[in-house]
């Protein structure tokens, strides 16, 4: 088995993550979080806005909404422009991203496959058709009309909700430039295939922010983000720095937006692939709003008093692919004594438990009384801690090795004279003997 075929087993197995609508034969390019996968994503995403927002005084977070008026995928060009390479296999039909079928650029053609002799994934032919552009977006109605005018879509990307907000923040916040709009929130995208567990949903979740500069300062603020980036990662998701990659994008993979862009890109079990995006987006999207729109983008300085339209770098994160690092970051087969076991390695602050708490004995009232009363005073202290009486203590240790849980606390008849517990450490399995008062 590989080692995505193992997370994947791990997190139904363990109630991370469910394909989505399981019971009725799944729904493509969707995934459900569970209780534990819940509580992950959850840690992951606060860990972000904690990081990225309340911690400093410079970015100020917005929650718009999912449908948008449709003229904003004109102004942003997404109606015009958000589309994939999709390309048919003449004999069984099948339906592919072309620029995944090997080693090519967004605008791959017909004579590219040809000349590479590129087979079909599913039945092995060469017969390919046109390469035509594909629309990403997701359409809907909104209203009791359903005709050409009631048209609208499920956003694509968090980032235009915090555009089209940027005049309604300088307007009442009156931010000193450089300053960002972050967001968090659900995108949608018709992806051609999604793939690989959640690196590729038609339904996922993003943390945007814009970073608004004075255009003669772009390229240090670029710099700046890049490393701050580098530094959430790898200090507070506990990447480790050698499986995180720099890429800078190039030629026609650039997106049309952008004058720079770095693709960083994770050691998935998949392979190397983009984790998240940095791109200097210059001043398109504020231009082609205040195009559409007639309002003006300009802002002040009230400082030097010029007004200029602020040019934008975006670090744009997403949630699945995260959760998906992090899970590939902490999975690990090991052995403990003669025994193997599977344990993940979360950082302590994203691990969906803290500790459990067991009795050494589910049959014994008095430890199960002692060990309720450490349970609720930890519970109370710390939250997400859980309780566990099921099989023999090596069986809870395995289980709760594999969920990612750091400290195990047992309570046994020691406990009744003395007051002490036995701690047990995920990563080195070691045991040691605290006070209860200490933990
Ligand atoms: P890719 O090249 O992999 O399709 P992209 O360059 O289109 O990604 P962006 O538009 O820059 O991606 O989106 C920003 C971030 O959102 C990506 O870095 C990624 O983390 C996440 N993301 C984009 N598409 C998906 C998807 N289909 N499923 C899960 N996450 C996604």
């Amino acid at each position: 088995m590989s080692k995505l075929e193992d997370i994947v087993n791990l997190c139904k197995r363990r109630g991370f993550i469910f394909p989505g609508s399981d019971i009725y034969g799944g729904m493509a390019g969707t995934w459900d979080f569970g209780p534990l996968g819940t509580v992950l994503k959850r840690k992951i995403m606060n860990a972000w806005w904690e990081f990225f927002v309340e911690k400093r005084d410079d970015i100020y977070g917005v929650d718009a909404a999912i449908i948008m008026n449709p003229r904003t995928w004109k102004a942003s060009g997404h109606t015009e422009t958000f589309s994939d390479p999709l390309v048919e296999c003449m004999n069984c039909k099948g339906r592919f991203r072309a620029d995944k079928l090997g080693d090519f650029q967004a605008d791959v053609t017909k004579l590219d496959l040809d000349k590479a002799l590129v087979k079909c994934p599913t039945c092995g032919q060469h017969a390919w058709g046109e390469v035509r552009q594909f629309n990403m977006m997701f359409s809907t109605h909104v209203g009791a009309v359903s005709d050409e005018t009631s048209e609208a879509y499920l956003r694509p990307e968090t980032a235009q909700g915090i555009f089209t907000n940027y005049k309604n923040v300088v307007d009442t916040i009156y931010p000193n430039i450089p300053f960002g709009i972050a967001q968090q929130g659900k995108a949608f995208r018709n992806e051609i295939s999604p793939r690989d567990f959640i690196f590729r949903c038609r339904e996922l979740e993003q943390m945007e922010i814009e970073y608004f500069v004075h255009p003669d300062t772009w390229k240090e603020n670029f710099e700046k983000i890049l490393k701050e980036c580098h530094d959430f990662l790898e200090n507070k998701m506990k990447l480790p720095a050698e499986m995180i990659h720099d890429v800078e994008v190039e030629g026609a993979d650039l997106a049309h937006y952008s004058k720079r862009t770095i693709d960083v890109e994770f050691d998935f079990p998949i392979g190397r692939e983009e984790l998240m995006g940095i791109a200097y987006r210059t001043d398109f999207d504020l231009n082609n709003i205040a195009r559409e729109s007639g309002k003006n983008m300009e802002y002040r300085d009230k400082n030097t008093g010029e007004s200029f339209v602020p040019h934008v770098i975006e670090p744009s994160f997403g949630v699945e692919r995260l959760v998906m690092a992090v899970l590939t970051a902490a999975y690990e087969e090991d052995t403990v004594g003669d025994s193997a076991r599977v344990v993940l390695r979360l950082p302590e602050e994203l691990a969906p438990y803290r500790f459990c708490v067991s009795p050494l004995l589910k049959n014994k009232p008095e430890l199960v009384e002692k060990a309720k009363e450490v349970y609720t005073k930890l519970r109370e202290k710390y939250g997400n801690v859980t309780w566990d009486d099921s099989g023999n203590i090596g069986k809870r240790y395995r289980k709760q090795d594999e969920i990612g849980t750091p400290k195990c606390i047992v309570i046994d008849f020691d406990t009744l004279s003395d007051n002490t517990v036995t701690v047990r450490d995920r990563d080195t399995a070691e045991q040691v003997r605290v006070e209860i008062k200490e933990l």
